[in-house]
């Protein structure tokens, strides 16, 4: 079979088994902005019948809140979300990360890295220049770091278009495991990604510059990358994002329906002016009908105002 009609039969699969998947990190409660990711990639999914998973990515303990993974998902289940499939937390997961990690090892494509980041802070403006790179270090409190290859600097995503990423910082040689023994996001999220099948991601534009880094782990493990679609972010009228660490408000479930039309109008969807007084499930119903992914703007967008009345 020639390899035009392998790829295109591969596509035919990926676009039959639509899997998406909202990935939700337990440091704090729901904000606005993270109801934009959820509602994108759920009605995305959706409309595509595809399925939609729901990953806590509880990885990082120092950085977790006590409870809010459960807060979590109850103000999904208030906001009208149904997830496909059992939930999977990312902390039941460290045997798939380090077999990954042993595996990337041996083949000689990431290495041991002592450098602290007030060291690379001194020596290169916090960008890591390769200082570990040949020194042959073994050192099991060490971080690991993977030798990023700049061919992988650039994607298509299918909101923004092209996307291409020449800082130095965006390239560097980045880390797979941290020194306190963590596994790094970005090996995480592509090991779960490859194993739960998800082949559309659909999250905010904060993890744009995440996506080289990702893709290139993609091709390292042998998987073709999944499609991406990066929303809007939300920034306050100072043009901050709007993210959990910085203490934004949590969204209140009482208020569900009229965050839901807020979220749906911030991914630029008709919102008639019924949709305030229907339940959050019809508007989540309703949404999926109306779902345009062409009027979805390709910027972030300025934040409404905060609370609601
Ligand atoms: N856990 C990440 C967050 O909450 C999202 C990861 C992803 O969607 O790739 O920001």
């Amino acid at each position: 079979m020639d390899s035009s009609l392998i790829s295109t039969t591969k596509e035919n699969k990926r676009e039959n088994n639509w899997i998406g998947r909202f990935a939700p990190s337990p440091s704090g409660q729901l904000h606005f902005g993270s109801l934009i990711a959820a509602l994108g990639s759920y009605l995305i999914a959706k409309q595509n019948n595809g399925k939609w998973l729901l990953r806590i990515e509880d990885i990082d303990p120092p950085r977790e809140v006590e409870g809010a993974a459960k807060q979590i998902i109850q103000t999904l289940e208030n906001f009208g979300f149904e997830w496909d499939g059992e939930i999977l937390y990312q902390s039941q997961r460290n045997l798939a990360y380090q077999q990954a990690i042993d595996s990337l090892y041996q083949q000689k494509l990431i290495y041991y890295c002592k450098c602290s980041r007030k060291q690379i802070q001194q020596r290169n403006q916090g960008v890591y220049d390769q200082f570990c790179l040949n020194r042959q270090i073994r050192d099991p409190l060490a971080a690991m770091r993977i030798k990023f290859n700049d061919a992988f600097s650039s994607f298509n995503d299918e909101i923004k278009g092209a996307c291409c990423f020449s800082q130095p910082a965006d390239l560097e040689d980045f880390i797979v495991k941290r020194r306190d023994g963590l596994h790094a996001y970005q090996l995480a999220v592509v090991i779960d990604d490859i194993d739960q099948g998800v082949n559309h991601v659909v999250r905010g534009a904060d993890l744009l510059d995440s996506t080289p880094r990702q893709n290139f782990l993609y091709h390292l493990l042998n998987h073709q990358p999944p499609r991406y679609y990066h929303l809007p972010l939300v920034v306050d009228a100072d043009g901050n994002k709007l993210s959990k660490s910085k203490f934004s408000p949590a969204i209140e479930s009482h208020k569900a329906s009229y965050y839901l039309c807020k979220a749906l109008a911030h991914l630029g969807q008709k919102v008639e002016e019924g949709y305030y007084h229907i339940s959050p499930k019809e508007i989540l119903k309703t949404a999926l009908q109306n779902w345009q992914l062409n009027t979805v703007p390709k910027q972030s967008v300025k934040h409404f105002e905060v609370n609601a009345n």
